[in-house]
């Protein structure tokens, strides 16, 4: 079975959230289990690229509105990554630096789609099945089933698979003639309130779609960012199939950017090399308890309320608790959380960026993970993080109400709360603390979380049977 993965990130390639740890692994473990999957993204002028040799194994011109544009398609000689990567370049569109964020970004990504499919439709390299990922491929679809161009690629499953229902991609009316030849009576499968939504497009013509954890399934007929009656209607259409994380990547044991490697047994030790360092770099104690936050600083992510539940905690705690954040995004929650690093040298610091090995230590020397996420579709943070033998804290919300459970609950192994405000995340804060002291318990919880099993192989069977399910009906 010969599946494409189609993608505006992948790891190590060009990441800049979740989705690219899954496009970056998935196909791994596919192939383990005998599928044939590759994934195709756009070309990135990247480190990735740089360092390994590829192949041009197409070559093409195509129509981007009235606009001629040439493209190629490489191939990357080796599998390196365990699975096929191919990477389309257009030059001065799909040859950038960076992934999003071009005032031209809707041409970039119908560029990619179309490309794509001329691609496939041309060369012969038919797959048994396209698999979408968010919006920068949601058009593929509706193009396969209702151009009159692709007509040949119309009985090919396609499955699309929301890493994030906030961002939709959408445009005006007036950018119609980007796409390629259409069918006119099928304008209503491109169209959400009066604009072409390449997320509900996807959702409305793909055969299947999946949701990132069961509980964001849910979730997205609730808020959706207006598509919440579009998934309230196709809902029988939709799965919810929870992420993994790549084992190998994320395992302490042997993680080269960590100073020092642990396993279950020799959790406590390890993770207090990995603090101490960490605190001395940052100028912290490594006596008192590390709440950290990784992630963007973006309201869906509730960063918004960490500069004023940071400076609640530690007036009332004292000095008994110390804070780090690593993350990048709103300039007001920016500057908020770098005056607190002023104001509280001892108590918290911030380092405003992208890090990624700054990440793993952080993952590997932090106590607790904190994520008072609003929107968590699926969430790796936290998985990281119990691999790593820190606590989860929580909002109950998407994957995370999927992958934590709460230490005063059976079975139980880390921190959940309700809601996203100041007064709920200081009593998760109160709770880390007093929990902190009690270190049977702290070490209890620790070997629990990490004998958790989040690898990608339940999930990759798990989109191998809804795979499945699809191809015999061709
Ligand atoms: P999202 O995709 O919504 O940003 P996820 O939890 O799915 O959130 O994935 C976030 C990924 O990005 C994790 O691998 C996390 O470690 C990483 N990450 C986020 N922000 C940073 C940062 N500032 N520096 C390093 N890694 C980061």
């Amino acid at each position: 079975m010969r599946i494409f993965h189609l993608s505006a990130e992948c790891y190590p390639i060009a990441k800049v959230g979740g989705l690219a740890d899954v496009v970056g692994a998935l196909p791994k473990y596919q192939n383990l289990a005998g599928l044939q999957a590759a994934v195709v993204m756009p070309f990135y002028n990247r480190k990735f690229v740089h360092e390994n040799t590829f192949d041009i194994v197409f070559q093409g011109t195509t129509l981007l509105g009235t606009r001629r544009i040439y493209f190629e398609i490489l191939k990357e000689q080796t599998d390196t990554l365990g699975f096929e990567l191919y990477l389309i370049k257009v030059p001065g569109l799909l040859d950038r630096e960076n992934v999003y964020s071009y005032p031209d970004e809707r041409e970039q990504f119908l560029a990619f789609q179309i490309c794509f499919l001329d691609w496939i439709n041309w060369s012969g390299q038919t797959p048994d099945l396209v698999h979408c990922h968010d919006h920068h491929s949601g058009l593929v679809p509706f193009l396969m089933y209702h151009s009159n161009l692709y007509r040949r690629l119309a009985h090919i499953p396609t499955v699309f698979t929301i890493h994030n229902g906030q961002y939709h991609g959408a445009f005006g009316w007036d950018n119609l003639h980007y796409l390629p030849e259409i069918d006119f009576y099928k304008t209503g499968l491109l169209d959400w309130n009066g604009g072409i939504n390449p997320l509900a497009s996807a959702v409305k013509c793909c055969w299947r779609f999946t949701t990132v954890s069961p509980s964001y399934l849910q979730e997205l007929s609730i808020s959706s960012n207006g598509l919440e009656y579009l998934f309230y209607v196709e809902r029988d259409k939709g799965v919810g199939i929870i992420n993994g994380i790549d084992t190998d990547v994320w395992n302490p044991e042997t993680d080269p950017m960590l100073p020092e490697h642990f396993n279950a047994t020799t959790v406590a030790k390890g993770k207090q090399k990995n603090k101490e360092i960490l605190c001395e770099r940052f100028g912290l104690s490594a006596d008192k308890p590390l709440i950290a936050f990784i992630g963007r600083l973006v309201t869906e992510k509730g960063s918004d309320q960490l500069p004023a539940a940071i400076e609640s905690s530690i007036k009332e705690h004292g000095d008994k608790v110390n804070f780090l954040i690593l993350g990048a995004g709103d300039s007001a929650t920016e500057m908020s959380l770098n005056l607190l690093k002023q104001l509280y040298p001892q108590n918290c610091n911030v380092f405003i960026g992208y890090d990624e090995s700054l990440a793993h230590l952080i993952y590997a020397g932090a106590d607790f993970l904190l994520m008072p996420s609003r929107v968590e579709p699926c969430g790796l943070n936290q998985m990281y993080a119990m691999r790593y033998g820190t606590m989860p804290m929580v909002r109950s919300t998407g994957g995370l109400k999927d992958t934590v459970i709460d230490f005063g609950d059976d079975g139980g192994y880390g921190i959940r709360f309700e809601q996203v405000t100041v007064a709920d995340i200081c009593v998760s804060v109160t709770r880390a603390v007093v929990l902190y002291k009690d270190t049977r318990k702290m070490q209890t919880l620790r070997k629990r979380m990490m004998a958790l099993d989040f690898s990608w192989d339940r999930s990759a069977k798990e989109y191998m049977n809804l795979y499945e399910s699809l191809i015999p009906k061709i």
